[in-house]
């Protein structure tokens, strides 16, 4: 018998009280100092003399998690865990990318409206969709999941909304046929999302629609113009207005060391909307980038100084090759887990929560989808791919929906297939939430898929904001 190697915790603040959670059962506690130092004992002896006190406390802890037989238990267990959710069949997720093209010229964005890159930026096809979803369809008769999540993405995925379109209500059609809950998520700049593409959407299990916002209206307006350098803040924002109520709508957005100071503004001006309490979900993460990428339009790079150093994902100046950059490589990104900056992530999360918004808690952040069998990318030419942070790779391709098989192809998915960074993590707390991290910047970073990506100090800074959250709330209820 032993402590956990998965648990952590955090001393409260004037009180003598700890706040105990173990990252593989997801069990929070708050107990006395004395059972905070049980646990210690039991590190040394694990075949102590118990009091009654103690005897009590032993079985809640075991049956939290807190206690195990052994280290090999925790092992076990959490080898079990990831074979399980790697091979998990409940649910089918996918991810279309329904075009690279762009209708914004973000400075921090090689893609988009930038020279004639839209002339030559890849667009589904409908012959494509159509093969799209009869792969999809097939995909539902094998695996038999209880729900399919679709998620449209680019891009800006609503520059071909007769493919958004088409695939919704076609896959709505045949989730309906199998008995499948059908869920469309959609993540947009924002700026063609009017009530009559929600309306359209609504009936074909529209569940959510992601926004980023780049800081306040005149950062916003500077990160994330049209070409000609005119603002999209205003007709975003009104777009939102429009729409909010219809549809579960959250926020995110991409920061870096200069604009992070405006967010507080940003969440200001959003609480005071009148559709603050329609969003779901605000949460910010920092921007992307290539290190000599220049940080607005026009300006000059400015090598090693106001970026903050994050992964430059592809080569030369084109960091996604076409991948939307305010999602991929970053949290739930499509994910919003990866590549975050510790402090500054922190500082952020508590300033959404004092504002009241529902954000990310910094500790429940994975596994991310990579780690699904049953999670899949599709770009506009029909290749799969792992997840979304790989699509500007066409080398890192895992298959084709056409079902063509090409070594190459086989390899790399033969790579995912075996991914298990967390391995190298020794006995971290972190790893069932973690995994290892992301493995695209892991990929970029480091030239090894394999390798872990630690950002640890992360999970502890969301630890601390967990832990203050407990107290209020055991607080408020004593
Ligand atoms: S590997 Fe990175 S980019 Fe891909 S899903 Fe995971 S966290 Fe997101
Ligand atoms: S990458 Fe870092 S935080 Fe994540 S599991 Fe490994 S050691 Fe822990």
């Amino acid at each position: 018998m032993q402590p956990s190697m998965f648990n952590v915790r955090v001393p409260l603040e004037g009180r003598d009280e700890v706040f105990l959670m173990n990252t593989f059962t997801d069990a929070q506690l708050i107990v006395s100092r004395e059972v905070s130092d049980f646990l210690d004992r039991l590190a040394h002896d694990a075949h102590p003399s118990l009091t009654d006190d103690e005897r009590a406390a032993l079985a809640t802890l075991t049956e939290n998690g807190f206690i195990v037989e052994s280290r090999d238990t925790d092992r076990q267990n959490v080898r079990e865990f990831f074979h399980s959710v790697r091979e998990g069949q409940e649910q089918l997720r996918l991810t279309v990318l329904t075009t690279l093209q762009c209708n914004f010229a973000c400075g921090y964005c090689f893609q988009g409206d930038h020279g004639d890159y839209n002339k030559h930026a890849a667009k589904m096809t409908m012959e494509t969709a159509e093969r799209v979803a009869q792969w999809a369809e097939e995909r539902l008769d094998t695996l038999k999941p209880e729900s399919f999540a679709l998620t449209f993405f680019g891009g800006e995925p609503l520059l071909n909304l007769p493919v958004m379109y088409f695939l919704a209500e076609r896959l709505w059609a045949s989730s309906q046929a199998r008995g499948v809950r059908m869920l469309v998520n959609i993540i947009t700049n924002g700026l063609l999302l009017t009530p009559e593409v929600v309306d359209r959407m609504a009936p074909y299990g529209l569940n959510g629609v992601k926004i980023t916002l780049d800081g306040d209206r005149d950062m916003h307006n500077k990160m994330r113009p049209l070409r000609g350098g005119q603002g999209t803040f205003d007709k975003i924002v009104n777009n939102v207005r429009q729409v909010a109520g219809k549809c579960r709508i959250s926020i995110g957005g991409n920061f870096d060391e200069e604009s992070v100071e405006t967010y507080p503004a940003l969440l200001d001006f959003l609480r005071e909307q009148e559709f603050a309490d329609k969003l779901t979900r605000v949460a910010f993460k920092p921007v992307i980038r290539a290190r000599s990428a220049p940080r607005v339009p026009d300006a000059a790079p400015k090598p090693g100084g106001k970026f903050i150093a994050l992964t430059a994902l592809g080569a030369g100046a084109k960091p996604l090759n076409g991948t939307c950059m305010t999602s991929a490589g970053g949290g739930t990104s499509i994910c919003d887990n990866c590549n975050f900056i510790d402090d500054k992530m922190a500082f952020l999360r508590e300033e959404t929560m004092k504002r009241g918004f529902a954000t990310v808690d910094g500790v429940h952040m994975g596994p991310c989808e990579i780690h699904r069998k049953h999670a899949h990318t599709i770009g506009p030419d029909g290749a799969l791919y792992a997840c979304p942070g790989f699509t500007g790779d066409a080398r890192m391709s895992t298959g084709h929906i056409d079902g063509r098989q090409e070594a190459w192809r086989q390899s790399a998915a033969s790579r995912f297939d075996a991914l298990a960074a967390w391995q190298q993590c020794d006995d971290c707390a972190f790893i069932p939430v973690c995994a290892g991290g992301c493995t695209v910047a892991a990929h970029t970073e480091l030239g090894d898929l394999n390798a872990p990506n630690c950002h640890k100090s992360s999970f502890e800074a969301g630890l601390v904001t967990l832990a203050r959250q407990a107290a209020a709330a055991s607080a408020s209820t004593n």
